[in-house]
């Protein structure tokens, strides 16, 4: 008889790193998210001194399963198609590692994100050689005897999916990433009623948000901020965060800030998080203050308004804050080894705009000498403070609304940030962020909507507690995977 198997290779345990094959028994699969997996990778591995960069470096700690050759392909079936959820990179970050032949499947607001950051990133220029096809909402692609319907879900990255599949007189729904109070929540709604019209055997649903408190971003701020106290011997900023629900709100937050500030904004954002640059951009408009962007918020802005996305900062609304460049110990305005994607940009701004559009070199004190003016919007706030020039100490106001769920890796990076912070006397800051996830309790809500056969946990370090959200009529449904354990669909 024809059965349905599943194995999955990462996001379990963890935050992101999805890889799930779905196969048949006559020898064929589809892989769902070919994800890069933070955590493990930092377990073993640092950038840039130590990274992995041989294909075994992978196998040997668990991060892909074995194959033959240096480009990774299942060792055991045939490959029919590769399809990418969305442009998290812990969804499709190892991509480039796969054999040039695998015929790859993503939504096109996905792979314009993607062709722009390998515009960015000479690491991804293998991404060349791969022939992607994309799709939209209400597509349906046929892989073999595989059916995969492709739904829009709303998540802090535009052009997000979830998948209906359909194999053998099996079905199974995985989520990819979703959230249900975002500006798009109607469109997941559309993923969750298609997926409650059917008779689903297996639910893979993501459950970032379920951890042992609600923030577990807070426990290892208390641990950095002990540091600072050590090292500063002086109080460390002071973090205020503001709960809230909806996107909305976060621009209500935002403005109630700011509102109140002579200072420099300064308002740290996730990289294609479309939906908070709107939000920060909007609120810099309304406050008649001048939006600065980074160069990359920058160009991935202009790219995403290129393919369509609406009602980003248009070139000509903003000025870039450019990424410092030295060369024989002095700033530069372009450096040697410069994505070619971004000065092609850059020049086509000051083209049309003047040359005072793109702020560098002296200019960056002019900018500082009116604090109040001002909103800048960067993915990267530890790096424009340290691009400050010497001897100018603007006050800042400083506001984080990442959207990412937190990792260890990123614990690293916010104690610079706090010791930049210091550096510019920084007293406190503000925490007003909505989580590009599903909460705990619409977990449930959504597994009793889909009412299917068996349900697991991906992309949470804590899997044994997606029970206590789990409708207790339905916690014998849940099966919680290994990591590259087959589990046969529908047979349980
Ligand atoms: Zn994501």
């Amino acid at each position: 008889m024809v059965h349905v198997e599943i194995r999955i290779y990462g996001g379990i345990g963890e935050i992101g790193g999805n890889k799930i094959v779905v196969s048949s028994n006559d020898g064929k699969a589809i892989i769902l998210d070919f994800g890069k997996s933070f955590s493990r990778e930092d377990a073993f591995f640092q950038h840039p001194y130590m990274p992995p960069s041989l294909p075994e470096d992978y196998f040997k700690t668990g991060l892909l399963p074995p194959t033959e050759g240096p480009e990774w392909r299942l060792a055991d079936r045939e490959t029919l198609g590769l399809i990418i959820s969305h442009a998290h990179l812990d969804h499709w970050g190892y991509l480039p590692l796969v054999h040039s032949d695998t015929k790859i499947w993503m939504g096109s607001a996905s792979y314009d994100i993607i062709k722009a950051y390998r515009d960015l990133r000479s690491d991804l220029k293998r991404l060349d050689e791969f022939q992607v096809r994309t799709f939209r909402t209400g597509d349906q692609l046929s892989l073999g005897e595989f059916t995969i319907l492709p739904i829009h879900v709303d998540h802090s990255i535009p052009g997000a999916y979830g998948f209906i599949v359909e194999c053998c007189g099996r079905k199974l729904v995985y989520t990819g990433d979703i959230r249900m109070h975002g500006p798009k929540a109607e469109m997941t709604m559309e993923f969750i009623d298609k997926a409650s019209s059917e008779d689903i055997d297996l639910l893979i649903m993501e459950a970032t948000k379920v951890a042992p408190e609600n923030d577990p971003e807070s426990s290892l701020v208390r641990i950095l901020e002990n540091r600072i106290w050590y090292r500063w011997g002086k109080e460390p900023p002071k973090r205020v965060h503001f709960e809230v629900k909806t996107e909305e709100e976060v621009r209500e937050k935002m403005l109630y800030v700011l509102e109140r500030s002579s200072s420099l904004a300064l308002v740290e954002i996730s990289t294609a998080d479309v939906d908070r640059l709107r939000t920060a951009f909007n609120v810099a408009r309304s406050l008649g203050r001048e939006p600065i962007l980074d160069e990359r918020t920058a160009f991935l802005s202009h790219r995403l308004g290129r393919s369509g996305i609406k009602g980003l900062p248009q070139v000509g609304s903003y000025r870039v804050w450019r990424r410092r460049r030295g060369k024989g110990g002095i700033e530069v305005k372009y450096g040697v080894r410069e994505p070619k994607a971004i000065k092609e940009f850059l020049l086509g701004i000051e083209d049309k705009m003047g040359p005072e559009s793109v702020v560098w070199g002296d200019a960056r004190a002019e900018i500082l000498k009116e604090p109040e003016s001002y909103v800048v919007i960067t993915n990267n706030a530890t790096r424009f403070l340290y691009e400050i020039p010497l001897g100018i100490k603007p006050p800042i106001t400083f506001i984080m609304s990442r959207s990412e769920p937190f990792s260890e890796e990123s614990a690293l990076s916010l104690d610079r940030l706090l010791n930049w912070l210091m550096m510019y006397d920084v007293r406190r800051y503000y925490r007003i962020h909505v989580s590009g996830h599903l909460s705990p309790e619409q977990i449930g809500e959504v597994i009793e909507a889909i009412n299917p056969r068996k349900v697991m946990p991906i992309h949470t370090e804590h899997p044994d507690l997606f029970d206590v959200y789990v409708p207790s009529r339905m916690s014998n449904l849940i099966h919680l995977p290994r990591l590259g354990e087959p589990f046969r669909v529908g047979d349980n």
